[in-house]
């Protein structure tokens, strides 16, 4: 299969529809996609009603890694995004999401290798699974029904990612995927050190969302690192 940058890998979890398994497996080969992981799927994703909504996706079907964590099926990807139909309210920022535009205009061009996480049919996922990923993605919907068909929410993400990937790259030269972590890292540590437990998880989640949103250039990035190195090591003298 012809590869085309980044490399992208669909995560559903617990899905529970055949019907859905066969249109997303078509719609990976639609929007060549490079990797599908199912974790816990309800259904067996190899049965025959899976192959005919696959039709020539089929091959898609052969490719199906089945693992049993989430922890699993995100290893050895650069960035990790999961979607949902609910928005947050203020206090809530494990909910607050980029739209898929954001996303593909300004956050997924520098990646290299990307996996968007699809909930499931009855329930989405859950809030353990939504903090595992580094962003959370929305289709902007009827705000009295955003709630799309599994599939079909695959597919407008997975067609934005494809004019994405056929389109433009940035001009300065981008961050690189690691200088992210080891940003959040050092923020992390001087914030479990100042921030009062109760209030350190929605930090956590507000350092690591502000971070993965932004599209730092390599010299920004390098600064930011730069102060927070500074500042930890300020606070530790401190304490
Ligand atoms: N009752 C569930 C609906 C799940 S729909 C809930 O309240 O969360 C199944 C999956 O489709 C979701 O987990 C999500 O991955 C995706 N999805 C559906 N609508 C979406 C939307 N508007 N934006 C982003 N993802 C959506």
């Amino acid at each position: 299969m012809q590869k085309v940058r980044p490399i992208i890998r669909v995560v559903l979890v617990g899905t529970e529809g055949e019907i859905n398994l066969g249109f997303i497996a078509r719609l990976a080969a639609n929007f060549l996609v490079d990797e599908i992981y199912l974790v816990s799927p309800l259904v067996d994703p190899f049965s025959s009603e899976v192959r005919r909504f696959a039709a020539h996706g089929e091959y898609m079907v052969e490719h199906f890694k089945v693992v049993n964590s989430l922890d699993e099926a995100l290893q050895g990807v650069e960035l990790s995004a999961c979607t949902s139909a609910r928005v947050g309210q203020r206090s809530d920022v494990l909910r607050h999401p980029v739209t898929v535009r954001e996303f593909v205009e300004r956050i997924a061009p520098r990646y290299n290798s990307i996996a968007i996480v699809f909930g499931r049919e009855s329930v989405g996922l859950t809030r353990e699974e939504l903090s595992k990923c580094h962003l959370l993605i929305h289709i902007p919907a009827n705000p009295d029904y955003p709630v799309l068909n599994l599939s079909h929410a695959v597919s407008i993400v997975l067609y934005e990612l494809w004019v994405m990937r056929s389109g433009s790259r940035s001009i300065v030269e981008p961050a690189k995927p690691d200088i992210y972590e080891r940003i959040y890292k050092l923020l992390f540590e001087i914030a479990a050190k100042i921030i009062d437990r109760e209030r350190l998880q929605a930090v956590d989640i507000a350092l690591k969302r502000i971070l993965w949103k932004c599209p730092l250039t390599a010299g920004e990035a390098s600064a930011l690192y730069y102060f927070a190195k500074k500042l930890r090591r300020i606070i530790g003298e401190q304490r």
